[in-house]
């Protein structure tokens, strides 16, 4: 059960992700403020960083994440690979962003027409064994999606943000911690690439379960 003297760090996370959507919303509709982009803004970032969010996404050019949420130096802690996979490298630097830079809120964003998920369902023979690790473990998370992906790439599109974010609550300890303490709030996500809109998901509990997402009004 959540601590009751926690409770205001989940109202700042929940804050924090209406201000990433706002950021979003000028993005989609032209008006992106493009802030902290300067080198006065490096200057002062030099003593150190201290970003609002983190963001698990995809490698993939047609996802770039400061861009989309209308961000600049030194506002989001980015974690990125083929499939926004969760391999120990992602937990670990998730971690360090949660516990040594104090982020509260975390956002794991799959999109439409991804390769890595794609790969998932394909016929490996060509795949290096780095590459087919990392596609296995796409794979292996979409395997346990009830009920079965079955190789519906539509399907299997969005819910590989869910099952990343819930394979990183059930591979570690401390994101379990945060999330029963109330002092973490993890979104999953999903990126269209034809109408660049972002779709949240909702958000994973502490035993790795999908609620529905603040952001639904
Ligand atoms: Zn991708």
């Amino acid at each position: 059960m959540a601590d009751p003297t926690s409770f205001s760090g989940l109202v700042q996370a929940e804050r924090l992700l209406r201000e990433l959507r706002s950021g979003h919303d000028r993005f989609l509709s032209g008006s992106s403020a493009h802030p902290h982009a300067s080198y006065e803004r490096l200057e002062q970032l030099v003593a150190g960083q201290h970003p609002t969010a983190a963001i698990l996404s995809c490698a993939d050019s047609r996802v770039p994440v400061e861009l989309l949420f209308d961000a600049g130096f030194g506002d989001l802690y980015v974690v990125r690979n083929a499939g926004n996979a969760c391999t120990n490298a992602t937990i670990g630097s998730l971690e360090y962003g949660i516990d040594g830079l104090g982020i509260s809120l975390l956002v794991v964003m799959g999109h439409e027409g991804c390769g890595a998920v794609t790969a998932a369902y394909a016929p490996h023979t060509a795949l290096t064994p780095q590459l087919h690790d990392l596609v296995h473990t796409i794979r292996a998370g979409l395997d346990e999606v009830d009920p079965p992906v079955q190789g519906d790439l539509r399907v299997a599109f969005r819910q590989n943000p869910v099952q990343a974010a819930r394979h990183l609550v059930q591979g570690s300890a401390l994101l379990r911690e945060r999330l029963a303490a109330g002092q973490l709030l993890l979104e999953a996500a999903y990126y269209t690439l034809r109408r660049g809109e972002i779709e949240w998901l909702g958000q994973l509990d502490a035993d790795g379960a999908l609620q529905p997402s603040c952001l639904v009004d």
